[in-house]
């Protein structure tokens, strides 16, 4: 079986990415591409651009990094002037071709191309009825509801029949649609995830996910799609509608501690900036000494040069990360899992040999990750691992777009912060607290955002158990 040391079974995986460009003469399909390659983090599963020319509309899926999908050819139409796209990592429903967005469907009013991020609450419930009156799905991912909700709308007009569809549906959730002459980005109520607006010089929109992917095509921020609101674009420009208005806030905290890149903007708050002041509050609270800062690369190095910088405590480069380690990689047997860890991280020995080694990471979910890195610092010499995490402990499953809902395998569960130290072998172990991790989005309102793996404070009313405990609740025989 080919499987990506990093997607086991129950670890968590990154959500997805999507991405939309109306275009009267760019060339819209080139720039998907590289918009989705700028947020292939986000998803290494599955890659997918749809386009229109305004007439017809067609789309083009497989399996695999973007580059993988796209390798021969990218997808083509005469007067191309709309496309959207999407990079998966599955949080419902299996890794399948048949599984792979955006999804485009047929339905009475025309065609509509979409593609999701997030985590629908209440998406078994609906299907359930849906099927009852003689719905058929052809996937066994949540976003299929969203589609047929638009299309069993009675609702008149396109955006109507969306907006319609989105009050019936709870959860998490960030959209682009197309049409065959329009743009269509929507964000939940409660701004789970980041979705953002930018334009080129030629007068091309484009809605990413993150600002990552409006900077690789050379379009301008303009602002973020605010939570509620359903934003239009077409030959006359952006037009903005709100289906809900005034629900409390709850970015996701998560995006700002392990999933955006760096180099984003999410709702005013810089993700490096964030990342910087968790390893500078880390070091503040712990009070760790050593000899030397080191990260495990990537996630933890933004963190790891702010320990640096407030500790005074040098950071050095001490584990080094093979990057050609791609998703088709093969997991040995058991007995090589070492083996594994070795192939995707090895420690510069001089660095480490003799050295009290402060190691920054930004999470442990079941704690597989510390406990392999302090071993393997430990062979290369260390005299002390002292382990800094810039998050919380993760005691409480996600149920708005990460994979993993299963609380028994989460190692904060079930262990006490002694335990998990004894568990990771560390010398020492600090986790950054609740308190000091809202203080590093200073722009955002701390209040504002959710918690929930933290805390177990939910900011859906119903959202601690969504209809099926599993990201397989679609696929029956299988949860
Ligand atoms: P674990 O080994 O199960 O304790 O997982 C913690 C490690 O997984 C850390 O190195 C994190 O950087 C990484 N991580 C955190 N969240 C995710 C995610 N959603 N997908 C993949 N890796 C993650």
């Amino acid at each position: 079986m080919y499987e990506n040391g990093y997607s086991q079974k129950g670890k968590w995986k990154e959500e997805c990415g999507v991405y939309g460009i109306y275009s009267e003469m760019e060339d819209v399909s080139s720039m998907t591409y590289l918009g989705l390659y700028a947020l292939q983090h986000r998803g290494q599963e599955s890659a997918g651009i749809a386009l229109t020319d305004g007439a017809w509309m067609d789309v083009t899926r497989g399996m695999g990094l973007v580059n993988e999908v796209f390798r021969h050819q990218l997808p083509h139409m005469e007067n191309q002037r709309i496309a959207v796209g999407h990079v998966r990592y599955s949080t419902t429903g299996s890794s399948l071709l048949a599984n792979t967005q955006p999804l485009l469907v047929n339905y009475a009013g025309g065609r509509i191309a979409m593609a999701h991020n997030g985590n629908l609450t209440n998406a078994a419930e609906i299907r359930h009825s849906l099927e009852q009156e003689g719905t058929i799905f052809q996937t066994s991912i949540d976003s299929e509801v969203i589609v047929n909700l638009i299309a069993r709308s009675r609702k008149e007009t396109v955006e109507e029949r969306i907006m319609d569809s989105l009050l019936k549906v709870k959860g998490c959730y960030c959209l682009t649609i197309m049409t065959e002459d329009k743009l269509i980005g929507a964000r939940d109520p409660q701004g789970f995830r980041p979705l953002c607006i930018g334009k080129t010089e030629e007068g091309s929109w484009v809605i990413s996910s993150e600002t990552c992917g409006l900077d690789v095509v050379g379009a301008a921020f303009v602002r973020d799609v605010e939570p509620g609101e359903l934003v239009v674009i077409d030959k006359d420009g952006l037009h903005s509608r709100f289906f809900a208005k005034g629900e409390k806030r709850a970015g996701c905290i998560f995006e700002y501690i392990y999933f955006a890149r760096p180099d984003s903007v999410i709702d005013g708050q810089s993700v490096h900036e964030a990342r910087f002041e968790m390893g500078r509050i880390l070091a503040r609270e712990s009070g760790f000494q050593g000899d030397v800062v080191m990260s495990v690369p990537d996630s933890g190095t933004t963190a790891a040069t702010g320990f640096a910088y407030e500790s005074g405590i040098p950071f050095a480069e001490g584990l080094i990360k093979n990057r050609y380690i791609g998703r088709t990689f093969i997991q040995p047997t058991q007995k090589k899992r070492d083996t594994a860890v070795r192939l995707k991280l090895n420690p510069v020995r001089s660095l480490v040999d003799g050295k009290s080694v402060i190691m920054v990471d930004d999470s442990i979910v079941r704690g597989t990750t510390s406990g392999k890195i302090v071993k393997m610092l430990r062979n290369a010499g260390a005299k002390a691992v002292h382990m800094c995490v810039s998050s919380p402990p993760i005691g409480f499953p996600c149920y708005y777009g990460i994979d993993t809902s299963i609380r028994k395998e989460l190692i904060a569960a079930t262990k006490s912060v002694e335990e998990i130290r004894e568990y990771i072998g560390a010398d020492s172990l600090h986790f950054l607290s609740l308190e000091g991790l809202k203080q590093c989005v200073p722009k955002l309102n701390a209040d504002d955002m959710c918690y929930a793996c933290f805390n177990s404070a939910y900011p859906i009313a119903d959202g601690e158990k969504p209809a099926g405990d599993s990201k397989y609740v679609f696929e029956r025989g299988k949860c």
